[in-house]
C-alpha cells in the first residue's frame, strides 16, 4: 500500500486562509483586520527606517560571511536582547543567572522553551501547562507537540470585555503547586487587555506563594504603550520579586522583522551554577532541532541594539507605529459613539492595549462584516487595529454600526 495513504487532511490554518480570502476578494473598499502584522497609513507593509540604515550597514561591512553561528546564536545579539527585556541593569543579568538562546523568532522561542519544560520541569502531577482563555492559537499545538497537555485559566470576561482577574487569581489558587502558567508580557493577543500594575503584583503574590512557574510571552515589546520599557514592567517586576520564570521574545513586531523570524527564548535560574547548566541543556535541545539559528535578522536587531543612535531611532520609529494605532482607536472610537451613536458600549476600543481589539460582536455578526462588507477578521471578534487606517476607518465603523443594530 501507499505510504500516506491514511494521512488524514487537516484543516487550513484560519487566519491564513483568511488572508488568502481577502487577496482574492475584488472588491475596493475591502478591509483585512485579520492578521497582526503592522501597516502604515496606506495599508502597506512598512519596513522601519532604522531597519533599512542597518541593512545598509550590514551590507556594506567588509568582513560579512556566512560562516555558522554558534548553537546558541549570535552573542552581541541575545546578550543585547536580554537587556532590552529584562533592563539593562537587571542584577539576573549581572549575577549571570540568565541563559539566552537565539531562536526562530517569537514561536521558535515557545517551542524550545515549551520543549525544555517538557524534558526538564520537575511537574507536580501530569504534564500540563495553563492557558490564558483565550490565548493565541498556537499556544495549544506548541505544548501538545512536546507532550504538554494545555489546560486554560479564565482571561477574558465578555460581560465586561475587559479582565476576568476575580477568575485568574482564582485559578492560581486553585492550581496545584508548581504549576506552570503561560503570561502574555503585554499587548494580550487576542484580547487587548492585559492587567493592571496592582493586578500583577497580586498575581505575582499567588504565584510566589504557591510555586508556580511563569511562562511569559513577549510578542509585541513596545507595541501596548509605544515605549519598551513600560512594556517590559510585568516581566522585570517577576525577576525582581524572584518568581522563577523564562521569558520569549520575539522581534516579528516591533521590528517589522516578521520574516527574518528573529526570537529568544530567556531563562532565569536561581543561581549562576543551574545557569550553566541550563545553557548546556538548551544547546543540546537546539543542536538536534535547528543546529544554530539564521545569521541575518540577529545581525540587523544586535546592529539596532547595540548602537546608540540607531537605538534612539528604533524607538521612534516604535512611537510611530504604536502611536498610529492608538490614534486609530480613538477615531473609530470617535465614529462609533458620537457619529453614529452606535448602540453598546465602545469604551475598551480606547482602553484595549496593543494591535489587537476584542470588539465583543458575535460569530455571527463577524461573518456578515465577511461576507456582506468585505472586511475580513476573524470568528471571536478580533480585529487587528493595524489593519485600519484614515482612509478605511469609517467604513469599518459604519459597516460596524449596520451589523450591531
Ligand atoms: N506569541 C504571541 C502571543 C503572538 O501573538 C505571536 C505572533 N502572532 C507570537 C508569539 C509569535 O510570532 P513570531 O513567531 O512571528 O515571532
Amino acid at each position: 500500500a501507499e505510504s500516506w495513504q491514511n494521512v488524514p487532511l487537516a484543516p487550513p490554518d484560519s487566519i491564513f486562509q483568511l488572508t488568502a480570502a481577502y487577496k482574492a476578494d475584488t472588491f475596493e473598499k475591502k478591509v483585512n483586520l485579520g492578521v497582526g502584522a503592522y501597516r502604515d497609513d496606506d495599508g502597506k507593509p512598512w519596513v522601519l527606517p532604522v531597519v533599512k540604515k542597518a541593512e545598509a550597514r550590514l551590507l556594506s561591512s567588509p568582513n560579512l560571511d556566512h560562516e555558522y553561528l554558534p548553537i546558541t546564536g549570535l552573542p552581541e545579539y541575545t546578550s543585547a536582547a536580554a537587556k532590552l527585556i529584562l533592563g539593562a541593569d537587571s542584577p539576573a543579568i549581572a549575577e549571570g543567572r540568565v541563559t539566552s538562546v537565539q531562536t526562530i523568532s517569537g514561536t521558535g522561542a515557545n517551542h524550545l522553551g515549551a520543549l525544555f519544560a517538557s524534558r526538564f520541569y520537575s511537574f507536580n502531577g501530569p504534564k500540563q501547562v495553563f492557558l490564558s482563555n483565550p490565548t493565541w492559537a498556537n499556544h495549544f499545538a506548541i505544548f501538545k507537540n512536546v507532550g504538554v497537555e494545555p489546560l486554560t485559566y479564565p482571561y477574558y470576561d465578555p460581560k465586561t470585555i475587559g479582565l476576568d482577574y476575580e477568575g485568574f487569581v482564582g485559578s492560581l489558587t486553585t492550581a496545584a503547586p508548581k504549576s506552570i502558567f503561560l503570561l502574555h508580557a503585554c499587548a494580550h493577543n487576542p484580547t487587548g487587555v492585559d492587567p493592571t500594575k496592582e493586578q500583577w503584583n497580586k498575581i505575582a503574590d499567588v504565584m510566589l506563594e504557591k510555586g508556580h512557574y511563569a511562562f511569559f510571552d513577549c510578542a509585541y515589546q513596545g507595541f501596548a504603550s509605544g515605549n519598551l520599557d513600560n512594556d517590559a514592567w510585568a516581566v522585570r517586576e517577576f525577576v525582581k520579586r524572584g518568581v522563577p520564570m523564562l521569558v520569549c521574545q520575539s522581534f516579528a513586531k516591533n521590528a517589522g522583522l516578521y520574516g527574518e523570524r528573529v526570537g529568544a527564548l530567556h531563562v532565569i535560574a536561581p543561581t549562576k551554577e543551574a545557569s550553566d547548566r541550563v545553557k548546556s541543556q538548551l544547546s543540546v535541545l537546539q543542536r538536534s532541532e535547528i543546529s544554530n539559528p539564521p545569521t541575518y535578522g540577529a545581525r540587523i536587531v544586535s546592529i539596532i541594539l547595540n548602537e546608540p543612535e540607531m537605538f534612539t531611532e528604533w524607538k521612534r520609529d516604535i512611537e510611530t507605529m504604536a502611536g498610529r494605532i492608538i490614534e486609530m482607536r480613538k477615531q473609530l472610537f470617535h465614529l462609533l459613539t458620537v457619529e453614529l451613536k452606535t448602540p453598546g458600549n465602545w469604551d475598551h476600543i480606547i482602553n484595549q492595549i496593543g494591535m489587537f481589539s476584542f470588539t465583543g460582536i458575535s460569530p455571527e455578526q463577524s461573518k456578515a462584516l465577511v461576507d456582506k462588507a468585505h472586511v475580513y477578521l476573524t470568528a471571536n471578534g478580533r480585529i487587528s487595529m493595524a489593519g485600519l487606517n484614515t482612509k478605511n476607518v469609517r467604513y469599518f465603523a459604519e459597516n460596524l454600526d449596520k451589523v450591531v443594530r
